[in-house]
């Protein structure tokens, strides 16, 4: 059956959901594919979803539920699901959506472009899932689960500066509350060679930031050629990649977090002085049911051990509020936690029960849902004052940006051709999604155009939002007060990162986007610090300097 060649994709949830829809674009351009922002031009639909609390699943089907309808129209439309929601909910989506023509789990993601030929040229369900955790063996389950990640196509990047990498799928920790174990598997890392030939090639294609990640990052581990690699050995090697400029990782598990790896972000200079660092709550009971294998005092020594070695280094958390059982004495130790480690951002979810994990199974969701809203704002209040007190004293300072692209408002008075390359808000389509990020403002949206000059979700760096309940837009990124330049042809607002991953705006001339400048911090919000640039030196040579905004 003939079909326009459009492609809709929408992504929810993580740093590593964006990767993944990243990937499945670029496999779907190369069969021709194109995108489109309108879902109603569209023949080929996918959803990339995520599990993690109910409401992000809610929204995948109340998008399916409009779709319903104008299917009819098209009969040549193929309506994808994928990700997260199709590994965990499997026939369940074709129940409640009969519409839906394709179920494609993250361990299956290679298949798509074959599946979605075969679902329009056959009008049968296609389905392709990993094993279920009980349906195998730990070694069976894994060898269902393969990690996608085939060489990309640099124009799908919606930043040419920066790329995340997935140096490992799945997790084993089992946390009675997440899903992750589940819908991504057992965790397994992928081999040094084959990351370091992705960070060499994404160099080659002009990347100068690399995100590496994983559920627990720092518990990488892979024996190759008789030689054990950590994650700091693995940095250590990228690091030796001359074009790279700057290396995160994200999510960090605190008791992974070893001294071998804290003194190479204290002395590789490429490393960022960031480090995000769950702690979900600061109560030992409530961390003993999360089943998270530590206490709040292993906490405590593990940020002993961060501030003996790198003083300067930014930590943000995550916390879910109303867990189980929590009571306001436990809370109270989640509030205590926020001031005793100040950190520079956390990300804050109320609990949400999740069919398949220990918690849905044994322990009751006991804490109305007024409770839980009133413990995330409480929590939030807590954390965006340290955050700006925090902010404020980089007031008069000076601080090394990596230049992303224009900041939100003035991307949105830019030309497509303004920055080739540069996919974000004014560029070509991207995969959409819908609302703000997970500090996004923690939604469970995460706009493609947004999230590479933003964090994550964990921290992380892709999703820079504080809480749940945050209005949406107050805590997205790099939204500052309107600068003075906004729509001049040469100077405009640009947003960077500084090495402690604070989000820097300030008046610049596009060509220092992908390069690191100074700039010199006049104010801040909670969220972000305002700045100039005062000098700038050419890169790639030249030692000339240039004036601040030529
Ligand atoms: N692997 C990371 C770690 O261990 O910190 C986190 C991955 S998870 C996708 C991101 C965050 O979602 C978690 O840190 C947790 O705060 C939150 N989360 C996970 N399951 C949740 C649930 N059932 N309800 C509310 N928040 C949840
Ligand atoms: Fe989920 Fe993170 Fe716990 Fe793994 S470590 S189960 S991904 S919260």
């Amino acid at each position: 059956m003939s079909h326009n060649g459009l492609l809709y994709i929408e992504t929810v949830g993580c740093q590593m959901n964006v990767l993944d829809s990243e990937l499945v674009v670029a496999a779907l351009r190369q069969q021709g594919y194109s995108l489109t922002p309108n879902v109603a031009q569209a023949d080929t639909v996918l959803f990339n979803t995520c599990s993690v609390r109910e409401h992000a699943e809610q929204k995948i089907y109340s998008q399916l539920g409009r779709l319903k309808y104008a299917r009819r129209k098209r009969p040549q439309q193929v309506i994808g699901v994928i990700g997260c929601m199709a590994q965990k909910d499997q026939d369940l989506i074709f129940q409640r959506a009969p519409h839906v023509d394709l179920i494609v789990g993250t361990g299956q993601l290679g298949e798509i472009p074959r599946l979605v030929d075969a679902a329009r040229a056959t009008r049968k369900r296609q389905t392709a899932l990993s094993l279920d955790r009980r349906e195998g063996s730990r070694s069976e389950v894994a060898a269902s689960f393969e990690s996608y990640d085939p060489l990309r196509d640099p124009e799908m990047r919606p930043s040419p500066w920066q790329a995340y990498v997935r140096i490992m799928i799945g997790c084993d920790k089992f946390c009675t509350y997440c899903v992750v174990p589940m819908t991504r598997g057992p965790e397994q890392s992928r081999p040094p060679r084959d990351i370091i030939h992705e960070c060499t090639r994404l160099a080659e294609q002009g990347v100068r930031e690399v995100t590496l990640l994983g559920q627990t990052v720092n518990s990488y581990k892979f024996t190759q050629d008789g030689r054990l690699w950590r994650l700091s050995d693995l940095i250590a090697a990228i690091h030796e990649i001359p074009a790279i400029q700057r290396i995160k990782f994200v999510t960090n598990f605190p008791k992974d977090m070893t001294d071998d790896l804290l003194e190479a972000v204290r002395d590789l200079p490429k490393l960022s002085r960031y480090l995000h660092v769950p702690m979900q709550s600061g109560c030992d009971e409530v961390l003993k049911r999360m089943k998270r294998g530590y206490t709040a005092a292993d906490y405590r020594d593990m940020m002993d051990r961060v501030r003996a070695t790198i003083p300067d280094c930014a930590i943000s958390s995550d916390f879910i509020v109303g867990f189980c059982g929590e009571t306001e004495e436990s809370f109270q130790k989640s509030v205590d936690a926020v001031r005793e480690y100040r950190f520079k951002n956390s990300f804050i979810f109320k609990y949400s029960p999740r069919s398949g994990t220990k918690a849905f199974e044994l322990l009751a969701d006991d804490i109305p849902e007024d409770v839980k809203r009133r413990r995330n704002h409480e929590l939030l209040a807590a954390q965006t004052a340290i955050s700006e007190e925090d902010n404020a004293d980089f007031i008069g300072r000076k601080v090394e940006v990596l230049v992303e692209g224009p900041s939100k408002r003035a991307a949105r008075g830019l030309s497509d051709d303004a920055l080739p390359g540069w996919h974000g808000a004014a560029g070509p389509p991207l995969p959409t999604a819908n609302g703000s990020s997970h500090d996004h403002d923690r939604d469970d949206f995460v706009p493609l155009s947004v999230i590479h000059s933003n964090d994550n979700v964990g921290g992380s760096t892709g999703w820079h939002a504080l809480s749940e309940e945050r209005t949406k837009g107050v805590a997205n990124v790099a939204e500052a007060p309107p600068s003075l330049s906004t729509g001049s042809s040469s100077v405009l607002q640009l947003t960077g990162r500084s090495r402690c991953d604070r989000i820097v705006v300030f008046d610049g001339n596009l060509r220092l986007v992908g390069t690191l400048a100074d700039i010199e911090i006049d104010d801040c919000t909670p969220t972000t610090l305002i700045g100039r640039i005062v000098t700038r030196e050419i890169q790639h040579g030249s030692s000339a300097l240039l004036p601040i905004l030529a």
